[in-house]
């Protein structure tokens, strides 16, 4: 009896071990990841390459080795201890789908993958998208014998969402989706048509970065980002990245021009951090130390960055002290005019800069395409143009280049299909979430009493440290 726990203990320590091993390969795919798309000189790209796919396959081997197997066969028996279970049921998803895709194919696509993000990046240089499409199309093809390993019960694209949205389907999705273009189309038909509002003044005046970053700072600290486990820098794409628990990053763009692109998305990107930050600790090292899926991941950035960022009472409290260093012209501004131009509705081209009402359009106009492209219905070259036609259809105005279409997004050119849909989901989390924590914790007198980091307590406890 007593051999067999001892021998029970052994196994699960070996087996957290091994997850160790693997997750110090992912730890150092991070810390590559973060510094090609932060630091990394242009040229150093293309040969680093083959170092990411290197680590990448060897990450499929482990986690598809015989080692594991056995480890959660013989585990599954014995484990009575609910960490450990949910440790095992994560890693047996991970196993069972990547163990469907052959080693070769799978070095192959992340080998791929790397090409492909210097391609985009070079399609964009040159605002030419026939440099990205043949890259494309192999990442397309690459994604339906994905899809068709991984299996599905109704259509392909659902093999592809669950890597992202468990559960999730094309039938589903199609349903919210459907009601969602409808409605939005025309509410933004109304709003476009509608004289009110027209702003007399202008929020962007010249904001030096450097004067921009304090209340970017003080917003961030206010919210409870742990600047010991964190740090923040410059790139044209912000984003967030976990290296390890203790260490997670976020990135933000400044325009001197518009001071609301910093500011909107860091405090986006520190939604996605606080979730990080707060993950139960006892899932360190292991597949669990992420988010429940990446919808419930996005809600907790755009519940930040719109719910809360966007909201009044913010405004209200914190405007004294963001007029500080803002431009002189802002102090003239009316606190009703200020906080309209925050808000402001208005068909734009670019996804990440689009307002809460345009943005789920935006999310659906790629939906509708990958959709196509999966179900062999649409050729990687024949894109551009539908894309153009949908955003005539949708928000009433053509792009005049791809820069301002297709090449804008990273997505495809790193081959996710099926990431797109967990933006608009993450909305509707999002105002879910807001709901509940106006029943549970007075949410609104908490934005009003700039308590915020009684709303990251509420988010850990109801968000960030379940599974
Ligand atoms: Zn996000």
């Amino acid at each position: 009896m007593e051999d067999d726990l001892m021998q029970n203990t052994n196994l699960e320590q070996d087996f957290l071990l091994f997850l160790k091993e693997i997750q110090g390969y992912k730890e150092a795919l991070a810390l590559m990841e973060w510094d090609s798309r932060t630091i990394s000189p242009a040229n150093a790209l293309e040969s680093k390459a083959d170092v990411i796919g290197f680590f990448s396959t060897k990450i499929h081997k482990l986690s598809t080795s015989k080692k594991m197997g056995d480890f959660l066969k013989e585990l599954k028996k014995k484990s009575n201890n609910d960490v450990l279970h949910e440790i095992i049921r994560v890693c047996e998803e991970d196993y069972s789908r990547s163990s469907k895709i052959p080693a070769e194919e799978y070095q192959e696509f992340v080998t791929l993958q790397s090409k492909a993000e210097i391609a985009w990046q070079e399609a964009r240089n040159k605002n030419d998208f026939s440099i990205l499409s043949p890259y494309l199309q192999k990442l397309v093809d690459f994604n339906k014998q994905f899809a068709n390993y991984w299996g599905y019960e109704d259509q392909p694209y659902d093999a592809l969402l669950h890597e992202f949205e468990p559960g999730m389907t094309t039938k589903k999705l199609d349903a919210i989706f459907s009601k969602l273009k409808k409605d939005l189309v025309a509410l933004l038909t109304e709003i476009k048509h509608s004289t009110k509002d027209n702003h007399t003044f202008s929020l962007n005046e010249s904001f030096e970065k450097n004067e921009q970053n304090d209340f970017i700072v003080y917003t961030l600290k206010k919210m409870g980002y742990d600047f010991n486990r964190g740090r923040i820098d410059e790139t044209i794409h912000p984003f967030e990245i976990t290296i390890n628990p203790d260490d997670v990053r976020i990135t933000t763009r400044y325009d001197e021009s518009d001071f609301r692109m910093a500011l909107f998305s860091t405090i986006h990107e520190a939604g996605h951090a606080l979730y990080e930050q707060n993950i139960d600790k006892k899932y360190a090292n292991t597949p669990v130390f992420d988010g429940a899926s990446m919808g419930i991941h996005e809600s907790q950035s755009l519940f930040w960055e719109n719910f809360i960022g966007r909201h009044p009472l913010f405004w209200k409290n914190n405007r004294d002290d963001f007029l500080r260093n803002a431009p002189k012209s802002f102090k003239k501004v009316s606190f009703d005019d200020f906080y309209k131009q925050i808000n402001e509705v208005k068909a734009s081209f670019i996804r990440i800069e689009a307002d809460e009402l345009t943005y789920c359009l935006h999310i659906i106009l790629r939906y509708e395409i990958e959709i196509a492209l999966i179900n062999g219905e649409l050729k990687v070259e024949e894109i551009p143009k539908l894309w153009n036609d949908k955003m005539e259809a949708y928000f009433g105005i053509r792009p005049k280049n791809d820069l301002e279409g297709v090449l804008q997004d990273i997505h495809w050119a790193t081959g996710d299909f099926g990431y797109f849909p967990t933006y608009a989901l993450g909305y509707m989390y999002a105002a879910q979430l807001y709901q509940k924590a106006s029943e549970e914790i007075k949410i609104e007198e908490l934005i009003e009493e700039n308590d915020l980091i009684q709303i990251k307590a509420w988010l850990s406890e109801k968000v960030h440290q379940l599974k």
